[in-house]
């Protein structure tokens, strides 16, 4: 064993003084081939960075007694050529990746939540490749509010008087935050002070708008005196905030919306909503989420909510409300820092436009049509899916036997924190692995296009709820490749 290690050792050390330098690799003409196709400086950097990755291969294996993997390699510079061009070709192809979800979370964060309706994706087609009247009137020939594209559609289907769009909800509280209540104190639920996930966190938020926590009542029981007694002549402003990702339960209390805006309106104060989801269909699904219009009926001066998670649109903060409480968002320096820009602005109106006609929202956005699809839709598609893999489908390549492929009933989620605890009902194709399922899982992520599964018993969960059927055949494909 000893001798083993020093032997590693000793050829670690011939192998380091041997690797080619930089120099060596760019006079072999493959990479005089690379040359003409690359700036230099990429591929100095690149054949820099293979021949830094061998040194620390080499180095660790040796620090250990290994042999390293390089050791069995063929290290002359022709050889090196090859892997600096691979680099090469991955730094030039942009990072982001199509990626099928069949996770059976609809609105995955991490997946990049809502899929916008085609409307929608024309309209950002357009906005991206030419020039618009953005923030100009053809109408008068001058200068205009990129809103004015977004503002009545936003009036109407929420039914507030005013409404203004910046970069996420995180934005829009914020900006709320600090438009209403800088140098002031905000109440809020003790219940309420939630974190939404990757660092949004109700009194971080909180603080950096420059006004201060005031925290109410209990965990699970507030009441309006509560509010009432944390009453001070800094108080600017009451926030409830949903708690989208989690719910509290059994002894609960929490005063109505109701009574905190005619006490913070009592006081010349404002009430600031914090919706999250911003659920504006009438899917029976969404009858868990608070409703936008009980907001503003019962006087939210601002309701804030995600234009990418039930909304199904583009990342986007919407604030609605009272004129002069949005209008004093709209008037804050901070709005100019976090305004919404001309892609995701042209895909929300689009989506709202959608909105207008309550029956073509459902039809035509896909996260209110992956999460509406009747339960026989999803097993019709998981079939359509178990049949392509097992070769029963027209067209089908190579297939796996039929006993390594079922359906099984699972349970969806609509995601991004909504509807914490709501089951949708779904059906997942589950293929039987022998051997390493995590490693097949790991390559159908590294495949083209990347799928992402579930993982269950040993199989691999194919949930086809937030599956488009156009995907099918690409997903099939992929399944039947990393299998191969
Ligand atoms: C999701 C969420 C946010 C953050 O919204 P983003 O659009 O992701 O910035 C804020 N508040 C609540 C209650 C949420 O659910």
């Amino acid at each position: 064993m000893a001798d083993r290690s020093k032997k590693a050792g000793a050829e670690g050390r011939a192998q380091l003084r041997s690797l080619a330098a930089v120099d060596e690799v760019l006079r072999e003409p493959a990479a005089l081939e690379l040359l003409e196709r690359y700036p230099r400086a990429l591929v100095v950097d690149a054949v820099r960075a293979v021949i830094e990755r061998l040194r620390a291969e080499i180095l660790t294996a040796g620090a250990a007694g290994q042999a390293s993997a390089a050791q069995a390699a063929d290290l002359t510079p022709a050889a090196l050529v090859p892997w600096a061009a691979r680099l090469l070709e991955a730094a030039v192809t942009p990072s982001l990746r199509r990626v099928i979800n069949a996770t059976g979370v609809v609105v995955h964060t991490n997946l990049g939540r809502a899929l916008l309706p085609q409307e929608a994706v024309d309209a950002v087609v357009t906005a991206a490749s030419g020039y618009t009247d953005l923030e100009y009137s053809l109408a008068r020939g001058e200068r205009a509010s990129r809103q004015d594209h977004i503002h009545d559609a936003l009036c109407t289907v929420t039914g507030a008087e005013d409404a203004l769009a910046v970069n996420n909800n995180a934005a829009a509280v914020l900006l709320a935050l600090a438009a209403t209540a800088r140098g002031g104190e905000v109440l809020v639920a003790r219940g309420q002070l939630v974190e939404i996930g990757d660092g949004f966190r109700i009194p971080d938020i909180l603080r950096e708008s420059g006004a201060e926590l005031v925290e109410v009542g209990t965990t699970n029981r507030t009441y309006l005196k509560d509010f009432e007694n944390a009453w001070t002549e800094r108080t600017r402003a009451v926030m409830r905030v949903h708690t989208s990702n989690y719910r509290i339960v059994g002894f609960t209390a929490e005063p109505a919306l109701e009574e905190l805006a005619g006490l913070a309106h009592g006081h010349d104060a404002v009430l600031v909503d914090d919706l999250g989801s911003g659920a504006l269909a009438g899917l029976p699904l969404f009858g868990e989420e608070p409703a936008l219009k009980d907001s503003i009926a019962a006087g939210a001066d601002i309701v804030t909510f995600s234009g990418d998670k039930l909304l199904g649109g583009p990342q986007a903060g919407v604030a609605v409300g009272r004129a002069a409480a949005i209008a004093a968002m709209r008037r804050h320096p901070l709005a100019r820092a976090l305004r919404i820009d001309k892609l995701d602005l042209a895909a929300l109106d689009a989506v709202l436009r959608l909105y207008l006609d309550p029956a073509r929202a459902l039809e035509r956005v896909p996260t209110l049509a992956a999460l509406a699809a009747p339960l026989a839709e999803v097993r019709a598609r998981a079939e359509r899916l178990r049949d392509l893999l097992t070769g029963s489908a027209p067209g089908a390549a190579a297939a796996l036997p039929r006993e390594r492929v079922a359906l099984l009933d699972t349970v969806a989620r609509a995601g991004a924190g909504a509807l914490p605890v709501t089951e949708v009902p779904s059906v997942a194709v589950a293929v039987g692995v022998d051997g390493d399922a995590d490693g097949l899982a790991a390559a159908l992520r590294l495949g083209v296009p990347a799928v992402v599964c579930r993982l269950h018993d040993g199989r691999l969960l194919f949930d086809l709820r937030a599956v488009r059927d156009a995907e099918l055949e690409d997903l099939a494909g992929a399944v039947l490749a990393a299998l191969a």
